[in-house]
């Protein structure tokens, strides 16, 4: 049988236009080192995802004929001779990456803002774009198109009118409004998963927190809430949508606010209401899960799910990375254990980055904390930030067995984990063949 090409290296010019190189082959990054990606791990480019360059910075490649990787700095097109950038690919969710993008790190001039960035080459015998990437999770109710604008403004001026004075509602609007945050479009159309943000502060100083950056950083995404909304505000907007939306989640900690572990008085009243009011759709949380006192007491409320946040679950990159203040990495997962010891859905948000989370000594503490604390499930995200300064803000460097080769370690110590991007209703906690759920066809 012939054996298939590699994919060829992609590059840009210095206006951004996208080219594939007609020798040399595409490479990819795991941790600080170039390698070549594994034919498993290379997927069509899904239909959501965007490409973008590098600014400034060279592309790395595999050269065929030298047997080694090269750093490419111009590339001859016709007469001239064209300086080139590296080009990356941002994933749609659901799929988590498997590599860098391979790049002349040292040469970049710029701290690159907050997006997960992913290796991608050009397959030239199927002539497509392919990524280092695994999907993980199929929902089609993330899928951009299911967001139409035009549909949503006139919703959000009626519930605007009818809820005048309530300052989330306010906030919401903004967020789906001018942030074109899908999880606050969702409160509008009454469906899926809506957020309940409440706090305007938070404990960790995460390096890449999408919702406060220090001025000299990269910008955040997003600003965060400005105020603690109260429990009836909070109920006004979720006891509606857990009564009458299709696939009904309230989720606290959506993303750019505080940690809502700091409002957990007013989480665990308005919660304690809204179970009170209705044994329908699934109250989640979303935390860094500081403080594990204030994790039982939510679970005593009725909170049906939660999810901790972690970069890593080796204490010195955790505290490299998330920088907490007046707490420790012991507390955090003593909070994951609670809260599976109460019977809750237990997850973690593991925000990964090849080469750190497939490292043989994370994999080794991954699976101690997964025999320790007991979760559920493991929400591959793809952390955004910039990997080289990612890096060396973590003092790490080497590269690791393999995304893919990570989790099926996992998967084959414990088949019960199941892999996932999404928040999941409670229907939908325990769903039947979890054994097989990974990986999952595109
Ligand atoms: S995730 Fe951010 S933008 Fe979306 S609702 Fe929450 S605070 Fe607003
Ligand atoms: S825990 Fe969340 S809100 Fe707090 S610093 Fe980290 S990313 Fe930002």
């Amino acid at each position: 049988m012939k054996a298939r090409r590699l994919p060829r290296l992609l590059y840009a010019d210095e206006r951004g236009t996208i080219f594939d190189h007609p020798d040399l082959c595409m490479a990819g990054m795991s941790g600080t080192q170039a390698v070549l990606p594994e034919r498993v791990e290379l997927i069509p480019l899904p239909e959501g995802s965007r490409i973008f360059t590098i600014p400034h910075t060279p592309p790395l490649a595999w050269d065929e004929r030298k047997n080694a990787f090269v750093p490419v700095e111009s590339v001859r097109h016709g007469r001239k001779q064209l300086r080139v950038q590296a080009v990356s690919a941002f994933m749609a969710p659901g799929y988590v990456r498997t590599l860098l993008p391979a790049c002349d790190y040292g040469r970049k001039k710029v701290h690159l803002p907050l997006w997960s960035y992913t290796a991608v080459g050009w397959d030239m015998e199927q002539e497509r774009f392919v990524v280092a990437a695994s999907l993980v999770d199929k929902n089609d109710n993330w899928n951009p198109r299911n967001y139409d604008d035009r549909k949503l403004d006139p919703l959000v001026r009626k519930m605007l009118a009818e809820l005048p004075d309530n300052r989330l509602l306010e906030q919401l609007a903004r967020c789906a409004v001018d942030y074109h945050c899908f999880a606050a479009k969702n409160l509008f159309f009454r469906r899926w998963e809506a957020p309940l943000p409440t706090s305007p502060v938070c404990n960790s100083r995460c390096l890449g927190c999408i919702s406060l950056q220090p001025s000299e950083c990269c910008p955040s995404n997003h600003e965060r809430i400005g105020f603690v909304p109260t429990p009836e505000e909070l109920c006004q907007l979720a006891l509606p949508h857990l009564n009458e939306a299709a696939e009904p989640i309230v989720s606290y900690g959506q993303g750019c606010e505080g940690d809502p572990i700091l409002q957990a008085d007013t989480i665990a009243e308005a919660t304690r209401r809204m179970k009170g009011a209705t044994a329908r759709g699934t109250v989640n949380f979303n935390s860094n899960g500081s403080f594990p006192d204030r994790v039982r007491m939510l679970c005593d409320a009725g909170m049906d799910s939660f999810r901790f946040s972690l970069n890593s679950v080796r204490e010195e990159y955790y505290n490299r990375y998330y920088r907490p203040v007046g707490y420790t990495f012991a507390q955090v997962t003593e909070s994951v254990k609670a809260a599976k010891e109460r019977g809750k859905f237990t997850m973690i948000n593991y925000l990964v980055s090849p080469g750190l989370s497939d490292a043989p000594e994370e994999v080794e503490a991954l699976l101690k904390f997964i025999d320790v604390t007991g979760i559920d499930m493991i929400q591959m995200r793809n952390l955004s930030i910039d990997p080289d300064y990612y890096h060396k803000q973590l003092e790490f460097s080497g590269k690791g067995m393999g995304m893919y080769r990570m989790m099926e370690k996992v998967k084959k110590s414990f088949p019960r984990i199941q892999y996932g991007y999404f928040n999941r209703t409670k229907e939908n906690f325990y769903p039947a063949g979890l054994e097989t759920g990974w990986p999952i066809k595109p």
